[in-house]
């Protein structure tokens, strides 16, 4: 059977109207990381800082994530705090837009089905 769309270009036919929205979103979507930052204090180790005697206070950050179930870490510097959870930002945000975006097509799947019965 010959195909009679190109599965990769959005028209009328393969998704809907809200389809087509969430398409344009995820088409401007920016770079993305899929792991988890997690930001914690250390003490530096210094006797000297006041660390030693308060407590914790220098800001420290990873992220993990997982590779064939196994969890992987990754230390962030400091510097590069902000610009880790944006991308940690954007992969959430790119993950619920794909789940969006299959509620949708499951909706425009019974739509389809309900045409050809027609
Ligand atoms: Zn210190």
């Amino acid at each position: 059977m010959a195909r009679r769309y190109t599965c990769h270009i959005a028209t009328q036919r393969n998704t809907s109207k809200q389809g087509r929205k969430l398409l344009e979103q995820l088409a401007r979507i920016g770079p993305f990381l899929p792991a988890s930052l997690t930001v914690t204090k250390k003490r530096c180790g210094r006797k000297a800082c006041r660390c030693a005697q308060e407590g914790p206070i220098h800001p420290t950050a990873h992220v993990t994530w997982k590779e064939r179930g196994e969890t992987k870490t990754l230390h962030v510097p400091q510097e590069l705090i902000e610009e880790v959870t944006q991308w940690v930002d954007t992969w959430k945000k790119l993950k619920k837009l794909s789940q969006q975006m299959g509620r949708e097509q499951r909706r425009h799947l019974q739509e389809l089905k309900k045409n050809l019965r027609d």
